[in-house]
């Protein structure tokens, strides 16, 4: 199973106040950001270091500091805005590519319209789209960005269907998903049940 729910207590508590409807775009963009910060954290987990020698202010001491491979964080537009900084935050030397993805009426498939990402051979790199409902899209923007070279690549999302998970799983079997919530199911309109409603609405009050 590709799938790796997060497990920390504090996920399940923010998730909870993400899903209150109640809860306001200020505090949803918070909360946001911190699911965010812990999935970067369990996805990054394995990241490679490499050892440095430095000088304490009492003692020479052999620490270790992350190896340069190059990290790329590419969030899907608009709502994966809302989990692209802790990434910026934690890795002083990532890159952020972007892919703006729309829904096609007449095919129901989703169509980029916008993609600007940076090189990606030997890169690593997180996809990052808050709701993985149908699949449409992280497929989608997987294509895209295998078919730029990359090979190492995590999709990271706060709440994900089953119908989401078996689609990626079909089409990228390799993939790690690394999410806060694996929901019940998809409504008939293609939102995720019990959800947390329009993620990009949420974040932006819109
Ligand atoms: N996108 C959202 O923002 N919410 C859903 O429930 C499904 C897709």
């Amino acid at each position: 199973m590709p799938l790796h729910v997060h497990q920390h207590p504090l996920a399940a508590h923010i998730i909870t106040h993400l899903r209150d409807k109640t809860t306001k775009p200020a505090t949803f963009r918070t909360l946001a950001y911190q699911l965010s910060l812990l999935l970067a954290i369990e996805a990054t987990s394995e990241i490679e270091t490499v050892e440095k020698q430095i000088e304490t202010p009492l003692e020479a001491v052999t620490g270790r500091v992350l190896a340069h491979q190059p990290l790329v964080v590419v969030p899907i537009l608009r709502a994966g805005l809302g989990m692209l900084q802790p990434f910026t935050d934690l890795f002083p030397d990532v890159s952020v590519g972007y892919i703006g993805l729309e829904r096609d009426h007449d095919t129901a498939l989703a169509r980029s319209y916008y993609c600007k990402l940076p090189p990606l051979k030997n890169t690593r790199v997180l996809l990052v789209d808050p709701m993985l409902a149908t699949g449409g899209s992280a497929v989608k923007a997987l294509d895209v960005i295998f078919g730029r070279g990359a090979t190492e690549v995590d999709l990271l999302n706060i709440v994900a269907a089953p119908e989401g998970v078996a689609i990626v799983e079909k089409h990228y079997p390799a993939i790690r998903i690394f999410s806060g919530a694996l929901d019940r199911e998809l409504n008939a309109k293609k939102y995720i049940l019990p959800g947390l409603g329009d993620f990009g609405d949420r974040l932006y009050g819109t």
